[in-house]
Order: structure tokens, then C-alpha cells, then sequence
């Protein structure tokens, strides 16, 4: 199956949403991170989202201040990854997380007409758009794939970092993208009482939000719209859980995954400091980028893999191959 195609992709997401599982979506900001979200993928027979955003396409791993030469060096990257022999059963989605700002469209653009492989699903960052604004160029991505002759699977968001989106917001955004585009839609991303980062004080989360989200957002579409849960970090177990039973499809999962692969970083630095003396005999095994990475995958894999277990992604590889690229803009 390796890296889906925007139809693909809808298929899998309103799979998700119809069977009640999630898929995990790792903003991953290395190599080797993306290596070990397709590992624990692997490891627990579940699909797994891989997604950037601008912070990953402008680094130093991928494009050093070019966001275009980043999204090409990340798709080029997970595309050779995900169907490569190891990797090749993994259903693997590349989505475009947080991109903002006034090269947007640009970025957007090359993702949706391939750089040169396609993204399989697009979002955008609306924070800081009005709700006229996020329309406006949701629009635009719209017109953009249909003159390219391209599919397009869209997450449209509402733009909040905290609290409860009002319903009716779901009728605006949703419905008036829908009424001029039809059929590009598959995720929605409104407050559900989550927040992006990490933090000690309690999440208002709401699975009762996401239940009339999921509900409202598939009525407004006429088919299966999967909630997309942002700043899924500080949540609890039982959240998590309740959140994909009331139709949750997609977590998102950024501020803890750093955490622990920075933790295991410094404490592979802390206990190996004797080994990177220049007369240690194992100093350069020790140095190599190797070394560190493998010393964080021995860690973070089996985070990565309870995560896709709790959102109840494992075992859910289902066989979406019949949808091509070829197959036409709208379900
Ligand atoms: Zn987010």
C-alpha cells in the first residue's frame, strides 16, 4: 500500500470514522523519528499519519529555510520508507499539519500538485484567519487541485488553540466550502476542549462535542466526516478512548512525542559521557548519529505503539488499494 494518495486516504479516514478507531498522526521533525512511527506502525498492524508542520519543512533536517525543498525532502524521504520491503503492508498518510502565513498557498500548492510526489491529505493553520479568510483559501486549494487534475482530501479546522467551537461554526465553514466544493472534504477539526502543548491543570475535554461535531459536519457533508483531535499531548487515557468512540479519526500527537524523544537524547548524552573521549575505543559508534538514534527508538517506539493501541488503530490495515489515483475528485 505504502504512501496513499488523496483517495486512498478518504477511504481509510471514513473507514476510521464508521469503525470507531483512530489513526495517530505524529508530527515528526526528523529522519529518524519518521522511521520510528512507521516501526511501531508496523509492529502493531495499524495505520499511521505522518505529518509536518512549517517548523519541520523549514528545519534543519529538512529545508534549511526553503519550505519547498523541505516538503520535497520529506515526501521523497517517506515515500522511499513507506514502500520499501519492511514498511510495504503499513498504510501510511502524509499530512501537511500546521503550515500559516504568506506562503501558504505556495506550499499548499506544490503539496496538492506533487514536488514530485503528492501529499495525501492538506491541512492548514487558520488561527490567526477570520472565518471568511480560512474559507477563502480552502477554496482556493479546491480550484488549485481541479486545474491540476488532481485529487484533494481536505482537514478544514477552525482556527482555536483552546474551548468549545460553537456548532454553528461547523455550518459556516463547513457547509459554505461544501456548497461551492463538493466532495473534498473528510475531517474537521473544531474545539473540543483540548489545547495545543503541554500542561499540568486539567483539559475541559468534551467527547459530548465531538459526538454532535462528528454528527453535524457528516450531515452538512452527506458522508462520514471524522473529527481531527489537535493537542491530543496532555489528554488522558479514558479521554482519548471516549473521544474516538463519539467519532474522533484522526489525533494528533506533537508536544509528548518531542518530550520523550528529548528526554531519551539527554539521557543518552548523560550516560555516555565517558564514551565520547577521543580515546574511548568506542567513541565513534558512540558519536554517530546512529548511536543516539537508536538509543531513542529502544524508547519512543513502544510510546509510539501504546498510543496507536489506546486509539484502537491496531490491527486496522485495511486494504483501500482499490481506490487509484485515478479515480475521480469527488467519493
Ligand atoms: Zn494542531
Amino acid at each position: 500500500m505504502a504512501l496513499l494518495n488523496p483517495v486512498q486516504s478518504r477511504a481509510l479516514l471514513q473507514a476510521a470514522v464508521e469503525q470507531r478507531f483512530a489513526i495517530l498522526a505524529v508530527n515528526a521533525d526528523s529522519h529518524a523519528a519518521v522511521t520510528d512511527c512507521l516501526e511501531a506502525a508496523r509492529e502493531c498492524e495499524a495505520p499511521i499519519i505522518i505529518e509536518t508542520s512549517l517548523w519541520q519543512l523549514t528545519g534543519q533536517s529538512y529545508g534549511n529555510g526553503d519550505p519547498i525543498l523541505g516538503l520535497a525532502r520529506y515526501l521523497t524521504d517517506l515515500t522511499a520508507l513507506a514502500g520499501s520491503e519492511r514498511y510495504r503492508g503499513v498504510p501510511v498518510i502524509f499530512h501537511t499539519d500546521h503550515i500559516k502565513g504568506p506562503e501558504t498557498v505556495r506550499i499548499l500548492s506544490a503539496a496538492i500538485r506533487g514536488v514530485p510526489q503528492r501529499a495525501s491529505t492538506i491541512s492548514l493553520d487558520s488561527s490567526e484567519l477570520s472565518e471568511g479568510e480560512n474559507i477563502t483559501l480552502i477554496c482556493q486549494l479546491c480550484e488549485i487541485a481541479k486545474e491540476a487534475g488532481v485529487a484533494l482530501t481536505l482537514e478544514m479546522e477552525a482556527g482555536v488553540d483552546a474551548g468549545v467551537t460553537e456548532i454553528e461554526v461547523a455550518e459556516r465553514l463547513l457547509g459554505a466550502v461544501e456548497s461551492k466544493h463538493p466532495g473534498y472534504l473528510a475531517l474537521w477539526a473544531p474545539g473540543v476542549g483540548t489545547q495545543h502543548g503541554l500542561s499540568d491543570k486539567g483539559y475541559p475535554f468534551s467527547a459530548e462535542a465531538v459526538a454532535k461535531h462528528q454528527k453535524r459536519g457528516s450531515e452538512i457533508c452527506g458522508r462520514p466526516i471524522g473529527l481531527a483531535l489537535h493537542g491530543s499531548s496532555g489528554l488522558k487515557e479514558s479521554d482519548l478512548r471516549a473521544g474516538v468512540a463519539a467519532g474522533v479519526a484522526k489525533v494528533n500527537w506533537s508536544s509528548e512525542s518531542l518530550l520523550i524523544r528529548s528526554q531519551a537524547a539527554q539521557e543518552y548524552y548523560a550516560t555516555h559521557a565517558a564514551e565520547l573521549e577521543k580515546s574511548h575505543k568506542a567513541w565513534k559508534a558512540t558519536a554517530m548519529d546512529n548511536g543516539m538514534q537508536s538509543f531513542i527508538a529502544a524508547r519512543y517506539v513502544p510510546k509510539v505503539a501504546e498510543r496507536i493501541r489506546i486509539l484502537g488503530g491496531a490491527g486496522k490495515i485495511l486494504d483501500v488499494s482499490m481506490h487509484n489515483s485515478m479515480s475521480p475528485l469527488t467519493p
